[in-house]
């Protein structure tokens, strides 16, 4: 069996999982999550196969310090020694349009990998520094990335390009991306595994950050996110979709700077805003069901851009086969995916009310006479990262 290392590095956060796998099962043997590195009160909790979760206090400066932390983590009973690491494998946000599939970490990589980065100005770093960090600690071991924009890649010309002046996209590559691609793929592919008729597939991934994306025959050929993940449907506190005048007018007539417009439309907005202080839908839904205005509206404004985006990719695909909802609200919230069901009834959308009570399985949620398939799957990006790291690496 092979020792992967999946490392998913944010600019605060790192979460990772260890695999052990001979390239057809993919065991999880230990996972985890880092939080509040290089801030006060750091702790890294983690989880090993069948035991109970553990958390530990420690102060982690920087990826490097919390990368060798979690290596002392996996070396009490994880891993026999270091040697037995097999490979590491690590989410990336942006491969511009360089990788249109995980790569061997080489120098010429990393070159593009930097490059690429910038066009990420918040997140885009973090990712880096994880790579760095494992670079630094562990020299002779196979490191793959996985790109999160790499999936939509095969977007047409009339999906990704914006109708600015040429030299935008030319010389400064603007154009839409696409995120969230490693769950739209390995999602729409577990279904396809089942229902291979499904030719018209509509991820729904939601969660605090959500996208929802058309893929025909397998191949992603639009994406509601775009060439950064704040367009799209209404999020936790970004803000989706909105005319793109509005941060110009805003900056030019409330005198603020980019940063502070950059700050509210990512942070300060969403069903954050739109409810009044709640970014998570459990909250709001359980203010909907006491009947507060702001938490109706609130989810109505959800809905209304959830189903737009469906609408919009049933036209363009000229028809859709299946629907699949995934991530935090998509694999738990009966309540969103009734309510979003509820208005493609028009489309022939049927779902059983029972199944449609479970949560995070991969279940059939539309009833047999449904016209469109209805499936909730449970998103895995990080086995995704694994396989490709062990095809990449074997
Ligand atoms: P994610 O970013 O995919 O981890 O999704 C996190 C979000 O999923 C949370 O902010 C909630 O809005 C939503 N969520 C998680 N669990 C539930 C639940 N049991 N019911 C409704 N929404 C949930």
């Amino acid at each position: 069996m092979k020792k992967i290392l999946v490392i998913n590095s944010g600019s605060s956060s790192l979460k990772f999982q260890l695999f052990a796998t001979d390239g057809n099962e993919y065991k999880v043997i230990i996972k985890g999550l880092a939080e509040r590195i290089g801030i006060d009160g750091s702790n890294i909790s983690y989880q090993k196969e069948g035991e109970k979760k553990q958390v530990e206090t420690i102060p982690l400066d920087n990826h490097k310090t919390t990368l060798k932390a979690i290596l002392d983590i996996l070396l009490k009973g994880s891993l026999k020694s270091i040697d037995e690491l097999w490979a590491i494998g690590h989410r990336l946000g942006h491969g511009g349009e360089y990788f249109d599939k995980s790569v061997v970490i080489d120098d010429e990589v990393m070159e593009k990998i930097y490059e690429t980065k910038d066009l990420l100005p918040l997140h885009g770093n973090a990712f880096v520094y994880g790579i760095e960090a494992m670079k630094s600690l562990l020299p002779n071991i196979k490191q793959v990335a996985t790109f999160d924009s790499a999936f939509h890649q095969t977007m047409p010309k009339e999906a990704f390009l914006y109708a600015l002046p040429l030299e935008q996209y030319e010389k400064y590559r603007i154009r839409r991306y696409g995120f969230h691609g490693t769950s739209h793929y390995y999602v729409s592919n577990e279904l396809r595994k089942i229902m291979p008729s499904a030719e018209k597939i509509i991820s729904c991934h939601l969660g605090s950050g959500s996208s929802i994306t058309a893929i025909k025959n397998g191949k992603s050929i639009d994406t509601s996110f775009g060439f950064a993940a704040s367009c799209g449907v209404t999020m936790g506190t970004r803000c989706g979709d909105i005319d793109a005048y509005i941060p110009l007018y805003i900056m030019q007539t409330q005198n603020k700077t980019a940063d502070e417009v950059n700050q509210m439309m990512n942070k300060e907005s969403g069903l954050w805003a739109l409810s009044g202080g709640y970014s998570d839908t459990r909250d709001i839904e359980k203010m909907y069901n006491e009947g507060n205005e702001q938490a109706i509206t609130t989810i109505n404004i959800y809905v209304h851009n959830v189903i737009k985006y469906i609408g919009a990719y049933t036209a363009e695909m000229g028809g859709v086969d299946a629907i699949i909802f995934t991530a935090g609200i998509g694999e738990n919230s009966s309540f969103l995916r009734q309510k979003i069901c509820e208005r493609l009834k028009f489309m022939g959308v049927e779902i059983d009310e029972e199944k449609n009570k479970l949560r995070s399985q991969f279940v059939e949620l539309s009833t047999p006479a449904s016209k469109v398939k209805v499936y909730m799957i449970p998103t895995n990006e990080e086995l995704v990262i694994a396989q490709d790291t062990y095809k990449l690496c074997a």
